[in-house]
């Protein structure tokens, strides 16, 4: 859990678990109990850090990656920095803060977030994942300082994507055979859901008591599956145990199976 000054810090990432699960939520923010994350394929995060490499090329020449000219009105910030705050005026033991992956400066001076996200084919058409829209929504909030109060109601995610491009498979032509294309989406941000959304979060950590859990969820379930498959072996044991000491008692009382 983030603490900064014994404030708790809320995420875009716990948040949405929170819109998933409050149960897991609470746990994780309030008891300190995450979710296992299991291993993470690196190739993600290789691909994340070349991105990052090839837009900081790009900030220090004051300009803006080509492939997003004619897509997104502005430049890059000068200067991103590694966490942004946003204290949450209506309760003061809670705050935002997240790490965004690029933030554009529009031609009127508005700083809007854009998330970098990386995915194994065409993203669909229509709204994007309301995960996704919801991290967008934080990374607002948390822009409002540098957008000297003002709530900015779009961001931009750049999808990423590999895209078969050759129809010649020759062993030797290998490292052009994965060529990744791009997609940029504008998204519509509704600030006061995401406030809302906070609201609502901040009343389930102050009520000091472990929610109910979810619907839909694999991990619950298999626990209560375990739990069930445990008491019922320890249940069979124990039976089992008390049905041998039952013979044991028949045996003393009649020796070799004796009356006499
Ligand atoms: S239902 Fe799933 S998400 Fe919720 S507490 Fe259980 S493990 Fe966590």
């Amino acid at each position: 859990m983030e603490k900064r000054n014994e404030k708790i810090g809320l995420s875009a990432h716990s948040l949405n678990i929170f819109n998933e699960c409050p149960k897991c939520f609470y746990l994780s923010v309030k008891e300190g109990f995450s979710r296992p994350r299991g291993p993470m394929p690196s190739i993600a995060t290789g691909i994340d850090s070349l991105i990052k490499e090839y837009f900081e090329f790009y900030r220090k020449k004051e300009k803006l990656p080509p492939f997003l000219i004619g897509k997104i009105e502005g430049k890059l910030i000068s200067t991103l920095k590694k966490t942004y705050y946003y204290d949450i005026e209506e309760n003061k033991n809670y705050y935002l803060w997240g790490r965004l992956d690029e933030i554009i400066q529009t031609p009127e001076g508005f700083y809007v977030p854009l998330d970098h996200k990386t995915r194994a084919s065409l993203p669909p058409k229509g709204d994007p994942h309301h995960a996704y829209q919801f991290q967008l929504g934080i990374y607002s909030l948390l822009l409002k300082k540098e957008n000297k109060g003002n709530e900015v109601d779009f961001g931009y995610l750049v999808y990423y994507y590999p895209e078969k491009s050759m129809t010649d498979y020759e062993a030797d032509k290998i490292r052009n055979i994965i060529n990744f294309n791009f997609e940029v989406k504008k998204v519509e941000l509704d600030i006061k859901y995401i406030k809302t959304i906070i609201k609502d979060a901040i009343k389930c950590l102050d009520k000091n008591m472990v929610p109910e859990r979810g619907p839909n969820c694999e991990y619950c379930d298999w626990v209560e599956n375990i739990k069930i498959y445990y008491f019922e072996k320890e249940e069979k044991k124990e039976r089992e145990k008390l049905e041998k000491v039952d013979l044991n008692k028949e045996e003393i009382e009649f020796p070799e199976g004796k009356l006499f």
